[in-house]
């Protein structure tokens, strides 16, 4: 089969194609951000390649649909430079638990819901719905007057323009990357026992932590600042903090007066949505158009 031959698809290339769909599936009305790889100019049966000429980014029922034939060679190079889609990207964190070992910059929160607080306003933090799981919730940060993606209760949008947003279809990861340098990378994983956690992050702190259980690692930076959650350490505005373990704290960490003044997410682009009409008392909103 031709398909043995073909190498993987370089991680450049994988970017190339999600940027030219503006990071959501290109097919009208999908804009589903989990996205895979389709050869179609020439297929993969006809000849293997990875040229992103030939390639395009699609959601994985729109790429069974492509494979089966559903769309022209044409139709493919025009989706392929459609980044109509872009508004809607938006999507879904489905790892419900209701034990969660919350892995950010490097230091471990276990029943720890306000896992870091900046400036009163929560960074990370898990809350608990009413059936009991835990779900995530993230606000960037940025100096940029610019929109952020916002995680809520573990759905995420508002995007903004990333240089680069990747979610595989498995959907444990998530990685938002933007041009002045802020980034966002989570990721869901399970730590079957003790040793596999030991083994992951080189600690034996976990005593109070029974195993198995779902892990939710957050590395973010804030760039231009001196906030950077890396896999290996916090530093929080001068204090850098590694390996500690906080359990069934009311909050993580927690930074008053920063003196510096957060511009993301700004209010004007919020209202620039808003329209009024006639009526004092009605507005009318766009969705993502
Ligand atoms: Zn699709």
């Amino acid at each position: 089969m031709a398909k043995s031959k073909r190498t993987a698809i370089p991680p450049e290339i994988k970017r190339i194609l999600r940027n030219e769909v503006g990071f959501g599936c290109p097919i009208k009305g999908c804009g589903n951000p989990y996205l895979e790889y389709h050869h179609f100019d020439p297929p993969v049966n006809v000849r293997p390649h990875n040229e992103p000429s030939g390639m395009i980014a699609l959601c994985a029922q729109h790429h069974k649909k492509a494979d089966g034939g559903a769309y022209t060679i044409e139709q493919l190079h025009e989706f392929k430079c459609d980044r109509s889609n872009a508004e809607l990207v938006k999507g879904n964190l489905d790892w419900l638990r209701k034990d969660l070992l919350a892995v950010v910059g490097g230091n471990f929160y276990y029943e720890t819901p306000r896992i870091i607080v900046i400036d009163g306003k929560e960074l990370v933090s898990l809350h608990r719905d009413e059936d009991g799981y835990l779900r995530l919730n993230v606000n960037m940060f940025s100096l940029e007057a610019e929109e952020r993606i916002i995680i809520d209760n573990n759905s995420w949008e508002n995007i903004g323009s990333p240089v680069d947003l990747r979610c595989p279809p498995q959907g444990k990861e998530l990685e938002v990357k933007y041009a002045n340098g802020d980034y966002l990378y989570l990721r869901f994983i399970e730590l079957n026992n003790l040793e596999t956690a030991i083994k992951r992050y080189g600690s034996d702190i976990f005593s109070s932590v029974q195993f198995p259980i779902t892990a939710v690692e957050v590395n973010m930076t804030i760039a231009n600042t001196s906030f950077s959650l890396t896999p290996k350490s916090s530093t929080l505005g001068g204090i850098q903090i590694t390996g500690n373990f906080a359990s069934h704290c009311g909050g993580g960490v927690c930074i008053d007066n920063s003196g510096i003044q957060w511009l993301q997410n700004p209010q004007w682009k919020i209202r620039s949505r808003i329209e009024a009409t006639e009526h004092e008392n009605v507005i009318r909103v766009k969705f993502g158009k």
